[in-house]
């Protein structure tokens, strides 16, 4: 999607500090961090959220949530001490940018309820 900053991000049209690429997605540092290690795991493809996903996304979302995401959490030295994974959906769920994200946030205890 052509005004979309993530497809901009997965295309390098825009600089991030990419940790983790292959062929279907990509994981970048994020801008405003909310702890130590704050990444976004997103599918290269444009995909607005959760509700645009669909039963041929399901290779593409388990490979990101079972493969890339671990691997991320392993790299990053946090498999262990623990990690917060997050999607936030529409708007009462703040996603603030509408190209499917998957937050992968630790280094640091976090609290409950998010707010
Ligand atoms: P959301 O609120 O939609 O779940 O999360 C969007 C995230 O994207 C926010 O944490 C925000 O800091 C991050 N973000 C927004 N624009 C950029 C950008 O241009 N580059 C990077 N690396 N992160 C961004
Ligand atoms: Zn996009």
């Amino acid at each position: 999607m052509s005004d979309c900053i993530f497809c901009k991000i997965a295309n390098k049209e825009i600089d991030s500090k990419i940790v983790y690429e292959d062929e279907s997605a990509v994981a970048f540092r994020d801008l405003s961090p909310q702890a130590p290690e704050h990444i976004l795991i997103i599918p290269k493809k444009h995909i607005g959220g959760v509700n645009e996903l669909t039963g041929g996304d399901a290779a593409l979302m388990g490979h990101i949530m079972a493969e890339a995401l671990p691997k991320l959490a392993k790299d990053l030295n946090i498999a262990e001490s623990g990690y917060r994974v997050v999607i936030n959906s529409g708007e009462d769920g703040q996603q603030t940018v509408k190209h499917l994200h998957v937050h992968l946030i630790g280094g640091r205890k976090m609290t409950w309820p998010p707010g």
